[in-house]
């Protein structure tokens, strides 16, 4: 089922025609020239559409930099009238929504620490009502696309219409190469439940380094995200917060350049064509997955009542082993990706278990 969102479309309220929307900026404003400096060197470069820098910051140990605070929305404010550029910053309070609608601020973003608590999001779609002004809304620190929803429920309900969100990934238990885990399966459920909502891909948070950001950017315009938020300092080696993952204006640009913007569909006719018939093949071949699956439960099912009748346990590790093995030789001989192969098998294999556990416990219908 499709959200219920009001939503005015993105070019409606974009200050820019630039198509990805291009937010950059340093993760926090640290001194005005700082501020000034980078603001300068990225409107230089002629590719940025907002300008963002963090005010208030959320961060997780006490005694960290925790913002500047109000007297960086002054600087805001000068940046904006020197460069030409939109201003956009973090809010996490109704105090700090007041004070940024005060100082002209042009975009509001909600921050992931924020949005994992409702009671933090209604407080600031409570400060917005009556306020007619974009709020992006970033994806909760854990991976609960419910949490997500209900914020931008919340923000839309006060009465917010431009209305976006940003993917910055989610946060793991598990050390691997990003910061933030980006289980881009989140951003892409989010877009199919609201297609008309667009969604800002934050690689900067998602990478926690520079060397990744490239290749992260690429892979949310190949998903047809509509635009990214980018951290860009003046010096990243000397910033006060998220030194490792900021690039330089010039780095930004050179960054940029090299993304591939690819359409998400065109209009010529063979294009059209060709693309239907492969997805017609698509159609056919996932019916066939399909009905091949439903014959797989029916023989579980046998499976399942044959060990009741016999009080022989569900799981035979040997067997599964075999399977596991068979398979992967098999579907490694195809060129399939090991990985992926392996996590169908052990999915099928979930659901065949809990199949028979249920006639185990003699379920009907199971
Ligand atoms: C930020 O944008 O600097 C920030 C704090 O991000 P997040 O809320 O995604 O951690
Ligand atoms: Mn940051």
């Amino acid at each position: 089922m499709k959200l219920n969102l009001k939503l005015q479309p993105i070019n409606t309220w974009l200050e820019t025609k630039n198509e990805p929307l291009l937010i950059a900026g340093p993760c926090s404003a640290e001194t005005e020239d700082q501020l000034m400096a980078t603001a300068h060197l990225l409107a230089k470069t002629g590719k940025v559409s907002v300008l963002r820098a963090g005010i208030w910051k959320p961060r997780t140990r006490p005694g960290e930099f925790e913002g500047i605070g109000s007297i960086g929305l002054t600087w805001l404010k000068r940046a904006k009238e020197e460069t030409g550029l939109p201003t956009a910053v973090e809010v996490a309070t109704a105090k700090h929504v007041e004070e940024a609608l005060a100082a002209g601020v042009d975009i509001l973003w909600v921050g992931a620490r924020s949005t994992v608590n409702p009671f933090t999001v209604q407080e600031i779609a409570d400060a917005l009502k009556g306020v007619d002004i974009p709020v992006l809304v970033k994806n909760p620190v854990n991976p609960d696309i419910q949490l997500w929803i209900g914020a931008l429920e919340r923000i839309n309900n006060a009465g917010i219409t431009k209305l976006g969100a940003i993917h910055r990934g989610f946060s793991s238990y598990e050390k691997t190469a990003f910061r933030n885990e980006p289980m881009w399966e989140l951003a892409i459920q989010l877009k199919t439940l609201a297609p008309d909502l667009p969604i800002i891909n934050d690689p900067s948070h998602i990478c926690g380094n520079r060397e990744l950001i490239q290749y992260v950017a690429q892979k949310a315009l190949d998903l047809d995200m509509q635009g990214l938020m980018i951290e860009s300092h003046l010096d990243p080696s000397v910033a006060w917060t998220d030194a490792k993952q900021q690039v330089t204006p010039a780095a930004l640009s050179e960054l940029l350049d090299l993304l591939t913007q690819r359409k998400p569909e065109i209009k010529d006719k063979d294009f059209t064509d060709k693309l239907a018939d492969l997805r017609t093949n698509i159609d056919k071949i996932d019916d066939q997955i399909i009905q091949k699956i439903a014959e797989r439960m029916q023989i579980v099912q046998k499976i399942g009542e044959y060990k009741r009748d016999n009080g022989v346990t569900i799981l035979q590790v040997n067997r599964w082993d075999q399977i596991m093995n068979k398979r992967s030789a098999f579907a490694s001989a195809l060129k399939l990706d090991l990985n992926f192969t392996g996590k169908l098998l052990e999915l099928i294999h979930s659901e065949s278990i809990r199949k028979q556990t249920d006639i185990m416990n003699d379920k009907k219908g199971a």
